[in-house]
């Protein structure tokens, strides 16, 4: 394969030619494949040993092998905790090899978008209670076509993220309205902020603000990465903008689904 890149040459307004450079990327191609498939080949192998050391680590903090001291459930619950975290991270990899890939299968449906922001509620409900921080739904509106379970994945994303980096107290809004073509939804938090430096920066992978993110937060910094390449499978947008020290709004948008298309004829159909 070659990458073909153009550009006029201009002496004021003038176009006097123009400079093409064709760039053979056949190697990066075939590097890039390699580092995927190494990537993901390495994951699946390490989650069989891992599901095992979870599960002995598991046995022995509930007392299963005869009791122990309070000093080594101690320790033996660090244990646990860190080998959840790989457990996330690795799962965490393996998705985002997948979606970047393409190789995880999108199921396009038309869904009402009350019901989606619901689930998504509904499962982060426990997070903002245990961190003191109330969701609350403001005005939703449309339908979307969409893979519900990757939006509720997305979502589910976003508000945990919302919830996680602010104060105790705290609220956080989800709302959705249409707009255009799309549905756009939108994640309001009053928590730190993000430094506008950072605020492109943390779609990447593994990408945090602050390095003590992933041990304080228990996050690995995939999740907007693998919500990225969700929402463009879908031909969506997603992106952040924030005021430092006063909060973070999310914005995502998916394909909405023409209400008058689907509850009149089509205008082809009678004949
Ligand atoms: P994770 O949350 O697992 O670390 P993400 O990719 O979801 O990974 O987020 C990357 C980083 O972006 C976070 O570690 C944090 O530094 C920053 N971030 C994301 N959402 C917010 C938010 N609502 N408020 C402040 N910082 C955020």
């Amino acid at each position: 394969p070659v990458e073909v890149t153009a550009s006029p040459l201009r002496d004021g307004a003038v176009v006097l030619g123009a400079v093409v450079v064709f760039r053979d990327v056949t190697q990066r191609r075939e590097v890039d494949r390699l580092k995927n498939e190494f990537v993901s080949v390495i994951s699946h192998e390490l989650r069989t040993p891992l599901t095992s050391i979870r599960g002995s680590l598991g046995l022995l903090a509930g007392g299963a092998a005869g009791p122990i001291s309070d000093q080594a459930r101690r320790m033996v619950t660090i244990a646990l905790g860190s080998s959840e975290r790989l457990t996330r991270l690795i799962n965490d990899i393996l998705e985002v090899e997948r979606m970047e890939a393409g190789a995880a299968p999108i199921e396009l449906a038309d869904h009402d978008v009350r019901t989606v922001l619901a689930a998504a509620v509904d499962q982060v409900q426990g997070l903002a209670d245990a961190d003191g921080v109330s969701v609350r739904l403001g005005d939703v509106t449309g339908r979307v076509h969409a893979d519900a379970d990757r939006v509720v994945q997305t979502l589910i994303n976003l508000l945990g993220n919302a919830i996680k980096f602010s104060a105790r107290g705290s609220q956080v809004v989800v709302a959705a309205r249409p707009a255009g073509e799309f549905v756009e939804f939108r994640v309001v938090d009053h928590g730190r902020g993000i430094p506008p430096d950072r605020l492109e920066m943390i779609f990447g992978r593994f990408e945090q603000v602050d390095s003590s993110d992933a041990r304080e937060k228990g996050g690995t910094g995939l999740g907007l990465a693998i919500s990225r390449s969700i929402v463009e499978r879908h031909g969506g947008r997603i992106w952040a903008q924030s005021t430092p020290g006063e909060g973070s709004t999310f914005f995502m948008t998916l394909p909405r689904v023409d209400e008058e298309a689907t509850t009149t004829a089509s205008p082809t159909g009678a004949d």
